[in-house]
């Protein structure tokens, strides 16, 4: 059965991508921007494997579970490392009528023009492809979910194109998951500020 190597996966979240998503932080990253907010995720062996099947079934879940949930967001990592898997799963999104809003390290153009069959397949399941490595020297987190001026949203189907004029009203948040066991985790954009925050709560790994 294929498999996607995972480093985290958020059921709920509303700060990756328009509305309530489901998100997925995949494994394995050759890009290495400097100053990267998840060098964890750099690894290709780290995180764990988990099976397309099984995911695609937690989606479902979720999604009986709550119904306002819109979409699936796929981050990293880099999720064209993995676009063979991810590209199956995404037809399993669209069966159960969810958007999908891929990030990328590369840029658009690079993928466009990419032969390979999973790329092209992932590209063509992505209703919003947000693509361009993180540079540290473009800083900016005035736009939604991206953290440098280089990076672009990219309205590949009709289904996010209105929120092309709304872009600069949307603000950047960050949302903090206190769970039971007293562990913290965090994703979202975040200032140094919220950072500072973060690590006198304990808390020493974000993920963006
Ligand atoms: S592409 Fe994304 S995950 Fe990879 S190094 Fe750049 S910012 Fe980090």
């Amino acid at each position: 059965m294929p498999s996607i190597r995972i480093s985290r996966i958020e059921r709920r979240t509303r700060v990756e991508g328009p509305g309530l998503r489901y998100a997925i932080w995949v494994q394995g990253c050759p890009i290495k921007c400097e100053g990267c907010f998840n060098p964890h995720t750099w690894d290709m062996q780290g995180g764990e494997e988990q099976e397309i099947e099984e995911i695609a079934r937690d989606i479902e879940r979720t999604l009986e579970a709550t119904p306002e949930l819109e979409g699936v967001t796929f981050l990293g990592g880099e999720p064209f490392s993995q676009a063979n898997e991810l590209s199956i799963l995404a037809a399993k999104i669209k069966e159960l009528g969810l958007s999908l809003l891929t990030f990328s390290g590369y840029e658009y153009a690079t993928i466009r023009s990419s032969t390979h069959p999973g790329w092209r397949r992932l590209l063509q399941a992505t209703d919003l492809l947000i693509d361009g490595p993180y540079i540290q020297s473009q800083h900016d987190l005035s736009r939604p979910w991206i953290g440098s001026r280089n990076q672009q949203y990219r309205f590949l189907t009709k289904a996010y194109k209105h929120l092309e004029a709304e872009l600069p009203s949307i603000p950047n948040k960050l949302e903090i998951h206190i769970h039971p066991d007293g562990t913290i985790t965090a994703n979202g954009m975040a200032r140094a500020l919220d950072l500072d925050m973060l690590h006198q709560l304990g808390y020493t790994r974000k993920e963006v």
